[in-house]
């Protein structure tokens, strides 16, 4: 049997990047999968990718009403829902934070983190029903921090924060929490930061020095740990935010 044969799985910002690389492994551990992305044309060539039974819904995770909509949508097209993998997310501005808008700040909040909210909000009984779990795409900036990028790191940070705390609430359900924490994932998010940078160039070379294992990666490398956190081989485990980042975060380093 594969990892996640027949479980229901809603992702949002399933289009691109990580959340399309987490929707091509879900489909092919054997899952119906339903994924949420802002334009329409994504959806669509998304779904075309993946053909039926699977569900592209056009939505925004930042609007209340479309997220209860899109959670009755999966539940009536698949009658159960399994799991619901917190992805979306936005990662401009890179600035600290005295040159933050108050715009830059509000979507970055509102993207990364109240759009939990509303999943848990409009998916909790449906998990409930199914002993399910929730996944959430943090990040290790949420851990260590990064310069010139205070507002992301802090919506971030209360990411791994909201995996411990949901993850005490919902256990009495059943219902497991857990993170993931890439470091860098070469997707069309991270193209823009780069492009965002003084040097460009030199910061393509940063990105791959970062990681001991010496490589930025794709988005595959992402999909492989979701795809066990939302397996039952990982049915003892939550709580837990899991650096998939290749060891950036361990100790100093020479340079050389
Ligand atoms: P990406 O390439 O920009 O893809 C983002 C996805 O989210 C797209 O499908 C996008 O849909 C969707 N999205 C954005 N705003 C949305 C909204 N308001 N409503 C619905 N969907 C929305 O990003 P990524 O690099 O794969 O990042 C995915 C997650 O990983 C984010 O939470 C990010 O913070 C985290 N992460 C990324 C990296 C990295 O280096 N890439 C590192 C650490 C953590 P549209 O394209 O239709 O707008």
């Amino acid at each position: 049997m594969r990892a996640l044969q027949e479980k229901v799985i809603l992702i949002t910002g399933g289009t691109a990047g990580i959340g399309l690389s987490c929707v091509k492994a879900y489909v092919d551990a054997g899952a119906k999968v339903a994924f949420i992305g802002l334009e329409q044309e994504l959806v669509n060539d998304t779904q075309q990718l993946i053909g039926a039974p699977h569900l592209g819904i056009c939505a925004d995770v930042t609007n209340a009403a479309e997220v209860e909509e899109a959670i009755a949508l999966v539940v009536q097209t698949f009658g159960r829902l399994d799991a619901i993998h917190n992805n979306a997310g936005l990662a401009s501005p890179s600035k600290p934070l005295h040159l933050t808008t108050d715009e830059e700040w509000e979507n970055l909040m509102q993207v990364n983190l109240k759009s939990i909210l509303f999943t848990m909000r409009y998916g909790y009984p449906h998990l409930k029903n199914t002993k399910g779990c929730v996944l959430h795409t943090s990040s290790l900036v949420g851990e260590i921090g990064q310069e010139n990028h205070a507002a992301y790191s802090a919506t971030k940070g209360a990411v791994n924060a909201l995996t411990k705390s949901m993850a005490i609430d919902y256990a009495a359900d059943g219902i497991r929490v857990n993170a993931v924490l890439p470091a860098a994932v070469m997707t069309p998010m991270l193209k823009n930061w780069v492009q965002e940078q003084a040097v460009p160039e030199r910061t393509l070379n940063f990105l791959n020095d970062i990681h001991l294992l010496g490589y930025c990666p794709e988005g595959d490398v992402i999909a492989d740990a979701c795809v066990f956190l939302l397996s039952d081989n990982a049915r003892f485990i939550t709580g837990v935010s899991l650096p998939v980042s290749g060891g950036a975060e361990l100790g100093y380093r020479r340079n050389t």
